[in-house]
């Protein structure tokens, strides 16, 4: 009896890991980190309900550490079968998962001077550098739409998701002796239609099972162009004769807006002001975008073969050390600083906001979702001070956000990607979102004549 288990991303929008058992082989598809709520993150200490060591094989839709952060930890615990996905996905893996394990020691170094840790004086990190480096070792890339055979009766196929570079749906076939062959799909985070440099989600594969993304299932995204809006930002910047300021994730984010920056230099329709990229993680992924082609648009791969670079505004600096970064300090007029994290939870955006924030000139833009409880969502809440690195800096920056930006496909482009299905799976599995958002989207495919279930955390439902 071949079974599929919620192993996370059940009932929240993090920590994805589905574990799929059928002939006597275990496949995980993604491996990821519980992050946001203490409650949730907590997660990331259970025990695994089997062990690593017994699964033959792991496939990652994409590298966000909510899909692929729990490897070194499994690494750690003796997985040693090979972790399957896309070249560009091991690439960007190979940013992210090391940044994960520091970001996870510094943690226990905090909580070992402080002493909050109930092991105190003695918390460990949840794994190393030491761990991520076995984890990328195991990594092993399959290109878009090659058949890969990864158990005897297990083989799958990426396609491409369009969510970030290198992310695919994940089309399982599973193969027991005497049963009809069987197809599990997995929406791994689907992207968006028509947005610039990734190309549009691959349309859905005719599957007996199905396993998607909610994120937005309750939510359509706002009408209009982003890069519109971000064009009167830096009209704005200008007109003020400050900086803006845009805290942005390293890897996605920032590289859509520098595609924008230079679209509206090249189109005449902002100045060409001097843009600077402060993270080292930022920089090395924007390279990523140029290095892996196949993973790009039309118009992106016309761009770089017609010899123009889409990602640099023609006055792009990197800052890569810190001695540049803070020079940037000195840079008086308008210009556009782009720095993570992007929820100013971390990272040197925060350096460049307590230098910046006093500044009436100033503008602070937020491009993507701040959670509760970040000094993002605090700035757009209209706080008049933020603590940053144990002070309290007057917020006088005018603060504004775009709500435009988003790397998932809201509910009515999950819905166009479930419509190139040929006919409805016979079990529709609604995972990675909040509650409201999965309630949603399972009312909404019942509706539609559609067997869908919002499966509880842990819970294991067998496959038809
Ligand atoms: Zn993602």
């Amino acid at each position: 009896m071949a079974s599929i288990r919620f192993l996370g991303a059940a009932g929240t929008v993090t920590g994805s890991r589905h574990l799929v058992r059928a002939g006597g082989r275990q496949v995980l598809v993604d491996a990821g980190l519980f992050q946001g709520l203490k409650e949730l993150r907590l997660r990331n200490w259970a025990e695994l309900p089997i062990p690593p060591a017994s699964i033959d094989a792991v496939i990652l839709t994409h590298a966000h550490v909510d899909h692929s952060g729990a490897l070194p930890l499994l690494a750690r615990q003796g997985l040693r079968c090979q972790v399957w996905c896309t070249p560009a996905t091991r690439d960007l893996c190979a940013l992210l998962l090391p940044d994960s394990a520091r970001l996870q020691e510094e943690e226990a170094r905090w909580a070992n001077r402080r002493g909050y840790s109930k092991h105190a004086p003695n918390a460990r990190p949840l794994y190393d550098e030491a761990d991520a480096a076995r984890a990328l070792d195991l990594l092993a890339p399959v290109r878009y739409g090659v058949r890969q055979e990864v158990a005897p009766g297990i083989a799958f196929r990426f396609h491409r998701a369009g969510h970030i570079l290198g992310s695919a749906t994940v089309e399982l076939e599973l193969s027991e002796p005497g049963a009809p062959l069987r197809r599990v799909l997995f929406s791994g985070d689907l992207g968006r239609y028509g947005v610039p440099i990734l190309p549009d989600p691959e349309p859905a594969r005719a599957a007996d099972a199905l396993v998607v993304e909610c994120t937005y299932g309750d939510r359509a995204h706002p009408p209009g162009s982003p890069a519109d809006a971000l064009a009167g930002e830096v009209q704005e910047a200008v007109r003020r004769g400050g900086a803006l300021v845009i805290p942005a994730f390293a890897v996605g984010r920032t590289q859509e807006i520098l595609f924008h920056l230079r679209a509206l230099e090249a189109a005449g329709r902002i100045p060409e002001l001097p843009v600077f990229v402060d993270s080292p993680m930022a920089i090395d992924a924007t390279a990523l975008h140029a290095a892996h082609r196949d993973d790009l648009d039309d118009e992106m791969a016309r761009l770089l073969a017609e010899g123009q670079e889409p990602l640099r505004p023609r006055r792009l600096a990197f800052a890569r050390t810190p001695e540049q970064s803070k020079a940037i300090n000195h840079v008086e007029g308008p210009c556009v600083i782009l720095s993570a994290s992007g929820m100013a939870t971390g990272g040197r955006v925060l350096h460049h906001l307590a230098h910046r924030l006093p500044d009436p000139r100033t503008t602070v833009l937020l491009v993507g979702f701040q959670a509760a409880g970040t000094r993002g969502a605090s700035l757009l809440s209209g706080a008049a001070t933020l603590r940053i690195h144990g002070e309290e800096v007057p917020v006088r920056a005018r603060v504004a956000a775009l709500s435009g930006f988003s790397a998932h496909g809201d509910r009515d482009e999950v819905g166009r990607w479930l419509a190139a299905l040929p006919r409805p799976p016979a079990l529709t599995c609604c995972v990675h979102g909040e509650p409201a958002a999965l309630a949603a989207t399972q009312a909404r495919l019942r509706a539609a004549g559609w067997e869908a279930a919002v499966p509880r955390h842990l819970e294991e439902l067998p496959l038809p």
